[in-house]
């Protein structure tokens, strides 16, 4: 057994007895880290009870190698993320993201991740209304991103053809893992994105939050099958049918004034 100090975002919580919880953090070095946290329930909420969730946190660890659940021994809580539990939207989306770690679970650190990660939440926390649907999908598309699992938006995937330039619209599909060009597109499956679109998705991919990003529904939806497919988790992800009619009010919102 070794002590190891690693820094880690909370990402669920589970209870596991009266006084003790199941915490999982995404860390740099250990990936996903699955630690029991002993008498934390019941303190006060004045004491450092337990971190909030996609708190970021100071860890130290009772670490035993191939060991499922790992010992926390004490934490101190770095950045607070608490305001993201004000905003539902904000709040869904960091789940969201949560969900789509949890889904993959990794073993082994990856320090972009975990930076991109945390940049994403950090973004999601400050950034002005409008764009929050549009950081809620960066910071998703990150996580596909780093597991290997982003759309081809270059060329056609199925034949390496060109897709865009002139034509308004190109089909996507989520089986064949991206844009599919006019002739292989054309009897296919899948919604049709014009240059905006593609070009918002291609920003969203980078992690970039676009300045206006138009369709944010039609995007997680696009996000969401994506996800399904290609990291076939046990079980559908919970934070997408609540975040999807946020995205198409905050549409709404932000589309109403201009015509
Ligand atoms: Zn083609």
């Amino acid at each position: 057994m070794s002590i190891i100090k690693e820094v880690g975002i909370l990402l669920r919580a589970h209870p596991y007895s009266e006084s003790s919880q199941v915490l999982r953090f995404l860390t740099p070095e250990h990936g996903i880290l699955p630690v029991m946290a002993r008498g934390v329930r019941r303190q006060s909420s004045k004491g450092q009870g337990s971190p909030s969730t996609f708190d970021e946190v100071a860890l130290e660890v009772s670490f035993r190698p191939h060991r499922e659940l790992q010992t926390l021994r004490g934490f101190e809580v770095t950045r607070s993320r608490r305001s993201l539990g004000k905003e539902v939207i904000r709040f869904w989306g960091a789940s969201l993201v949560a969900e789509l770690l949890l889904a993959h679970t990794l073993h082994e650190g990856d320090r972009t991740l975990y930076e991109g990660v945390a940049g994403g939440l950090n973004r999601l926390q400050e950034l002005p209304s409008r764009q929050v649907p549009g950081a809620i999908l960066a910071a998703s598309w990150t996580v596909l991103e780093r597991a290997g699992l982003s759309p081809a938006l270059a060329a056609c995937t199925r034949c390496g053809g060109a897709v865009g330039g002139e034509e308004t619209l190109v089909r996507f599909s989520t089986a064949e893992g991206g844009l599919l060009c006019a002739g292989c597109g054309e009897a296919g499956k899948g919604p049709r994105l014009g240059p905006g679109a593609r070009r918002d998705l291609k920003l969203l991919l980078a992690g970039q939050v676009p300045e206006e990003l138009r369709g944010a529904d039609v995007h997680l939806r696009i996000l969401e099958a994506f996800a399904l497919h290609h990291l076939a988790p046990t079980r559908p992800f919970r934070a997408v049918d609540l975040l999807h009619p946020l995205m198409v009010e905050a549409g709404e919102v932000a589309g109403g004034g201009g015509e």
